[in-house]
């Protein structure tokens, strides 16, 4: 197995998991529990990591998030929820794990 995401919540992790799995590559999703402390814990402390099952899929899904990352707006964001703000790159608010606006 391969890790090819850190994710800043466990929402984006999701998404993450979730695009790859639209390719038909198996993922694995690593401190989610952890992750659903957050607001609790220090926000370092333990990122949900997406992992691809099969190493020859690491190329392809590393791809695939990057493209992800890159498609939405840079410009900051913020969050609908919290008003926190967000690299516009982000799926997910970091503090709240809210969906942000594209
Ligand atoms: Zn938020």
């Amino acid at each position: 197995m391969k890790r090819v995401h850190i994710a800043p919540t466990l929402l984006d992790a999701q998404l993450a998991a979730d695009a790859l799995s639209s390719l038909g590559i198996v993922t694995h999703i690593f401190n989610a529990n952890a992750a659903g402390a957050l607001g609790e814990v220090p926000f370092m402390q333990a990122q949900p990591e997406v992992w691809v099952d099969d190493d020859g899929q690491e190329a392809l899904a590393r791809e695939t998030l990057a493209g992800l990352r890159d498609a939405p707006l840079r410009d900051e964001k913020a969050c609908p929820h919290c008003g926190e703000i967000n690299p516009g790159n982000f799926m997910s608010c970091w503090q709240c794990g809210s969906a942000l606006p594209d």
